[in-house]
């Protein structure tokens, strides 16, 4: 495996289109919790308190108990999830400006072909994108 690859459950991948697609046309989000820097565990979706189909952010109540599970179960914040409902798959300049988490991954998901939603992943570090090779695995 090369270091720019990761991996994602075939499951998780499918809860996060689900998620993502009950919230359209608004962007949705959400936390994938894990084992930094090594395997994505467990995908909790969160709300977007911009209600926005730009933008998003975490609501901080649900950012919260996230963070308060992710403790108790001793897992880190293993990725960040949004989606775009009507552009490409890739961070936007509010992303990137927006992104204070160079360890983690950042998961976007993009409905501009409704029909073939896409997931791409990337890390953020200031200005800097590096895209991740997504390998999808079934248990
Ligand atoms: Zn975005």
């Amino acid at each position: 495996m090369q270091t720019n690859e990761i991996l994602i459950p075939g499951v998780m991948n499918d809860e996060m289109i689900r998620h993502a697609r009950g919230e359209l046309p608004y962007e949705a989000c959400g936390i994938i919790a894990g084992v930094a820097g090594k395997k994505a565990v467990k995908f909790y979706p969160a709300r977007n308190e911009l209600k926005s189909e730009t933008r998003y952010n975490i609501a901080p109540e649900d950012l919260y108990s996230i963070l308060m599970e992710l403790e108790k179960k001793g897992l880190d914040v293993w990725g960040i999830f949004h989606s775009h409902p009507s552009s490409p798959a890739y961070p936007s300049a509010t992303d990137i400006k927006q992104s204070y988490y160079p360890d983690s991954y950042y998961l976007i998901v993009s409905f501009l072909n409704p029909n073939k939603p896409e997931l791409r992943v990337f890390k953020i570090d200031g200005e800097e994108v590096a895209e991740m090779v997504v390998i999808i695995c079934q248990p």
